[in-house]
């Protein structure tokens, strides 16, 4: 069985160890080396790649000396951002490491050049994995840097295409200030509520708050919800089509 080691990075970034073959590892995200260079000792595991989300320094700046260290591949979407880059992917590109297939989804909104990266389930016992970096967290989503809202929203709805029982990790840990802004919109929630409670309680023992599934974010996630009756009424725009809802939603939770 394949594992996922998290490791945080910063104040609250997340950056993901995907063990394979026995000690082979793929890193996602490293915002920073040591971090990710004490854990490869740790469990004495080799690093074959880099897997960046975007070109964030927070997602990437590690990358270039785990390179010189490890001798491991650059891989992302965007060729002129990412330094060190050595493998530019494409939407629905299929990624192989040993047996191993990961597959590339193109999700612009966050930067224009934003990617997750789906590794799908191979048996009904197993579970799918995505690695969403700053498009989908936890009961919310990215910022808009340099995309409009109608571009964000077909990337999120891409992702909640995706089998519910998948699981979900992103790369910031914003998990508890999402929920409570969610509870904010809708007050009502009792899944929203519920899902607080075990948030709150991993926090205080000190565990991260992923993963989360695509099945409790097409439950809970504002941003996943904009064409429902709720966020529309919530959000006292009845008439209003699922992008503006969706607009006005992230213009709040930008001032929030
Ligand atoms: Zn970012
Ligand atoms: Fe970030």
């Amino acid at each position: 069985m394949n594992s996922i080691i998290t490791i945080k990075a910063f104040s609250d970034n997340l950056i993901y160890l995907y063990c394979y073959n026995q000690n082979d590892a793929i890193a996602i995200d490293p915002g920073e080396s040591s971090p990710v260079l004490k854990t490869l000792e740790k469990y004495e595991l080799s690093l074959t790649a880099i897997l960046a989300t975007h070109h964030h320094s927070d997602h990437v700046g590690g990358a270039v000396e785990l390179k010189k260290k490890t001798g491991c591949k650059i891989i992302g979407g965007d060729n002129k951002r990412i330094a060190g880059i050595d493998c530019v992917v494409e939407s629905e590109q299929i990624l192989t490491f040993g047996n191993i297939n990961i597959e590339v989804i193109s999700t612009p909104g966050h930067t224009s050049t934003s990617v997750c990266y789906y590794i799908p389930r191979n048996n009904e016992n197993e579970t799918g994995i995505l690695f969403t970096g700053d498009t989908l967290f936890v009961a919310g989503c990215g910022r808009l840097f340099e995309c409009d809202a109608q571009t964000m929203r077909d990337s999120l709805r891409k992702l909640a295409a995706l089998p519910d029982n998948t699981n979900l990790y992103c790369g910031h840990e914003y998990t508890l200030e999402n929920y409570e802004f969610a509870l904010k919109i809708e007050p009502d929630n009792s899944l929203i509520l519920q899902h607080i409670a075990e948030i709150t309680k991993k926090i205080q023992k000190g565990e991260p708050t992923v993963p989360s599934t695509i099945a409790v974010e097409k439950a809970i996630n504002p941003f996943l919800r904009t064409d429902t009756d709720r966020i529309k009424t919530a959000l006292n725009m009845p008439h209003a089509d699922a992008a503006e809802v969706f607009e006005e939603l992230r213009r709040r939770k930008d001032i929030y």
